[in-house]
């Protein structure tokens, strides 16, 4: 694996590259969207009732004053971009926890709903939020995919997780989850592998109640990551984070997956039948991101919006939309963020990929694309270039380090305004937060 690991290597540093955002030069404008195209609408609601110890996104403890504010700005800026032009097909709503309102989450879902031709529409949530009447709710509201964050059914690890207080035992949630199927073309269950206490039994038994006693329609199963901000609290809290088993863990997962008749939607998602995708960003190019510490990629660059809820409020209640940084990619870069993206998904259609960039992409990548099929992580069928086995390990490797990236930069803004969490913090009774 020597050249995979130096391919490893390569690609980490590139997408350390993405994330190099200008500084803060105050509202930076979005730009115009691309004539008769339809984008994928990602919302970030970033508050939570808990906050776990090993978690990198942009999260703050739930309070019920700011959430309310914070929904009505998010409708102002959803209305903002719908002015500009832009039209939506899909939506996806991401956290934090995007239920801990429903009522809240429910009006600013049927605002897309009235002004966009939007025919998917996924919400994350959690265990706790899986009662009858919510769930219905979110149904009745035009939700067809719901996202549950579970992490793992070993009650040691949930307790570790500081998630089992809040979110319920291994048994609650496994209720929960059989409840909540029927009401949705895909009930998706987030899990993590490679939790420093994780056994090989403790694996297997999470993957036989997913398939055997759940079937759940599609699992996307994440690696641990761990960021500088986050490390202390999870060394202390779940241990220290290695990466030696990482690859036996995935190999495990995806074993056990295919066997059981599912099919790869992404390389760390598993679907039975036609599940919609978990990761959006493996089958969209471009998006709009709107909300505190939302990224959007649009013309060739990537965008993030302020991580400060008050400067958000600030911006949105004047007019603004609540991007402030701007990290546009050279054409090459555009091209290996595009190869990074599809293998992600699996696959790569290099005609499509060809056409996109001006019969430019096999020409300026030759290295990777030979690299890629010379340690054999790559296959070229056709016009298709499809991961391998081995291919797939690797991309862990390179949307963890991508992922890692991102949170690197979340941290950054986060510390930014350590004193807005202190004070979130304070108010809500905490001596502090858990990252
Ligand atoms: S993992 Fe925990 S802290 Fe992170 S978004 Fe989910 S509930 Fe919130």
């Amino acid at each position: 694996m020597r050249l995979a690991n130096l391919l490893s290597w390569y690609f980490r540093r590139s997408s350390r590259r993405y994330v190099r955002f200008n500084d803060d030069l105050g509202a930076v404008p979005l730009p115009g969207p691309s004539r008769d195209h339809q984008y994928l609408l990602y919302l970030h609601i970033p508050f939570c009732a808990v906050l776990c110890p090993f978690c990198s996104f942009h999260r703050v403890e739930f309070r019920e004053d700011k959430a309310t504010r914070y929904f009505r700005a998010l409708r102002e800026e959803i209305a903002m971009v719908g002015q500009a032009g832009f039209r939506f097909s899909e939506l996806y709503v991401g956290g934090g926890t995007p239920t801990v309102m429903p009522g809240e989450l429910k009006e600013t879902i049927n605002l897309v709903r009235a002004q966009h031709p939007v025919t998917c529409i996924s919400v994350e949530t959690n265990p706790d939020d899986l009662e009858n009447e919510r769930v219905l709710a979110l149904r009745d509201c035009g939700v067809n995919r719901l996202s549950v964050g579970v992490q793992s059914f070993d009650d040691r690890l949930l307790k570790e997780m500081q998630r089992y207080d809040k979110y319920g035992s291994s048994e609650q949630i496994r209720r929960r989850l059989k409840a909540a199927q029927g009401h949705f073309d895909t009930l998706n269950v987030d899990m993590i592998f490679n939790f420093p206490h994780q056994t090989d039994t403790s694996l297997a038994t999470d993957l036989n109640i997913l398939t055997n006693e759940l079937g759940a329609d599609q699992v996307s199963f994440y690696p641990l990551m761990s960021a500088d901000a986050t490390k202390k609290a999870m060394n202390k809290e779940i241990g220290v984070v290695t990466y030696d088993r990482e690859r036996h863990y995935y190999e495990m997962i995806a074993a056990h997956m295919l066997a059981a008749g599912y099919t790869r939607s992404s390389t760390w998602c598993f679907s039975r039948g036609t599940s919609m995708v978990d990761e959006y960003i493996a089958e969209r190019e471009e998006y709009v991101g709107l909300g505190s510490g939302a990224f959007s990629y649009l013309d060739g660059a990537l965008y993030a919006s302020t991580f400060s809820i008050n400067h958000y409020f600030k911006l949105v209640e004047s007019g603004l939309t609540g991007l402030v940084r701007r990290s546009g990619l050279s054409s090459r870069e555009q091209m290996r963020y595009y190869l990074l993206m599809h293998l992600f998904g699996g696959t790569l259609d290099l005609a499509a990929a060809e056409e996109r960039f001006d019969n430019q992409f096999c020409r300026t990548l030759w290295i990777e694309l030979s690299a890629l099929q010379s340690i054999r992580a790559a296959r070229k069928t056709g016009h298709t270039l499809c991961l391998t086995e081995r291919g797939f390990y690797l991309w862990v490797i390179m949307m963890r380090e991508f992922f890692s990236g991102v949170n690197a930069f979340r941290e950054q803004m986060r510390h930014n305004i350590s004193d807005e969490l202190d004070v979130a913090a304070a108010k809500a009774g905490h001596s502090g937060t858990a990252c």
